[in-house]
């Protein structure tokens, strides 16, 4: 699927179905996943795509026939399945999903008794399970059985209202609208929201894997839609999901559309407010304005990869409680230490609940950044190179080489320099307190980066 003794990708094993991922591929990885856990018991679920009943099939038959163990939860945000391993202290999870990617995709993600995705040392040992054909198959009389497991979305929510301040959000009786990207975003937050007191309103909220509206990726340039109701119904919040509802991206009361990091830089502020000196962890990729939060309020960044399989990994070691990502990643490690649409959601209502301020009143307070964006092609052999010498020429400043290189400058402007890892480019991303400056960054290191490229080249 990626080549070579590779299934795994960043996000988990990912492939346009019947082309690179059919169903007998499904099969063996779930014999392989059933010979690394060694005949468990495993979760399996999937996301709204018309090929998961599919493949979560076969991936039961796979996983039998080995010998595990399979509660068959159905279709499920992968938060709410990543929730139920926990609660259910199953040794993890099989989900099928390929959360934003294009409908003719489907993927296959991992989880581990925690409900967090494997690590790379793990995938390996999977890997080589499957290219080495390991599989052990379990004999007649051992075969795993499969029992429905009901209630995995109830259970789900339940255990995110225990994380806000159900009353106090109840009586401001907020109006939410909800894009649910026709997927799983539409099982769990519209009744959590209504539990919590909220009138809702839904948009593309019936359950079609061809996603019809808008792709599953929620950028601000295809969520118009959502902002258009928020207007029109004259809603407090509007929130919308990606395609496995582990994302969300927000829309105050006036239909302006916030990145992601700005969602997370309100959280971090109000959660170090509770719990100062925390540690916040977030990819180098997120916006210095994450660590002026951080040190108005006294808590201590830790800046990972980008990557939230990364992000997730890193809490867990340091018992962070927060972390986020600029995609709208929200990880609130008191519910689970992974991606949470629906806890993410929960929790700005919280915020405006206890302040009884407008979500762009809230948004309007944080420091404010310009950002913008650049790329250079750069033949993928020569990326490492490259990487090493711009380091080098950098060395004097003050760096991060945590993932690509990441300038950090006096006057609080910063750029991110880091190769595609599909395609032959180099992307820059700069911040700054004008736009001239954040433009005048991105021009700047561009023309060093190609410098550089073409002496490589010559
Ligand atoms: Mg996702």
């Amino acid at each position: 699927m990626l080549g070579l003794r590779r299934l795994f990708g960043t996000n988990g094993i990912r492939g346009v179905v019947n082309k690179e991922l059919t169903p007998e591929m499904a099969i063996k990885i779930g014999n392989t996943m059933g010979t690394f856990f060694q005949h468990g018991n495993l979760i399996v679920g999937y996301d709204a795509r018309t090929s998961s009943p599919m493949l979560a099939r076969a991936v039961i038959a796979g996983l039998n026939a080995t010998g595990c163990n399979v509660l068959f939860a159905g279709m499920a945000p992968t938060p709410a399945l990543q929730y139920a391993v926990k609660n259910h202290e199953t040794n993890g999870a099989v989900i099928i999903t390929a959360s934003h990617n294009p409908p003719e995709y489907n993927g296959i993600k991992v989880v581990w008794s925690d409900g967090i995705e494997f690590s790379r040392e793990q995938e390996i040992e999977i890997e080589n399970i499957f290219f080495d054909e390991k599989v052990r198959y379990a004999e007649w009389n051992n075969i795993g059985a499969t029992h429905d497991l009901p209630g995995v979305i109830d259970d789900y929510i339940e255990a995110i209202k225990k994380h806000v301040d159900n009353a106090e959000i109840a009586k401001k009786h907020y109006h939410v609208v909800v894009d649910a990207a026709n997927s799983v975003g539409s099982l769990a937050a519209p009744r959590l929201l209504r539990e919590l007191g909220c009138k809702v309103t839904t948009i593309n909220a019936n359950i079609d894997g061809t996603f019809p509206r808008r792709t599953p990726e929620p950028r601000p340039e295809n969520l118009e839609d959502l902002a258009l109701t928020v207007k029109a119904v004259d809603a407090d919040l509007g929130v919308a999901y990606d395609g496995d509802a582990d994302r969300s991206i927000f829309v105050d009361e006036q239909g302006e559309i916030h990145w992601g990091d700005k969602t997370f830089a309100l959280l971090e502020k109000h959660f170090l407010k509770d719990n100062p000196s925390e540690k916040i962890v977030t990819p180098v990729s997120s916006s210095t304005l994450v660590k002026d939060i951080a040190d108005t309020y006294g808590g201590e960044i830790v800046w990972t990869k980008v990557g939230s399989i990364t992000v997730s990994q890193t809490m867990k070691k340091l018992n962070a409680k927060l972390g986020g990502e600029e995609n709208g990643g929200i990880f609130y490690g008191l519910h689970q230490s992974v991606r949470d649409g629906a806890m993410a959601t929960a929790l700005i209502l919280d915020i405006m609940a206890k302040t009884g301020e407008k979500l762009s009143k809230l948004l309007g307070e944080l420091p404010k950044y310009f950002i913008e964006k650049g790329k250079i092609e750069c033949p993928n052999e020569l990326k490492e190179k490259v990487l090493e010498k711009l380091t080098e020429q950098l060395s004097r400043l003050n760096i991060s080489t945590i993932d690509g290189v990441k300038i950090w400058f006096e006057d609080k402007s910063a750029i991110l320099i880091r190769p595609s890892g599909t395609e032959p480019i180099y992307r820059l991303y700069a911040e700054a307190k004008t736009e001239e400056k954040a433009l005048k960054l991105v021009r700047e290191y561009s023309l060093k980066l190609k410098k550089i490229i073409d002496s490589l080249k010559s």
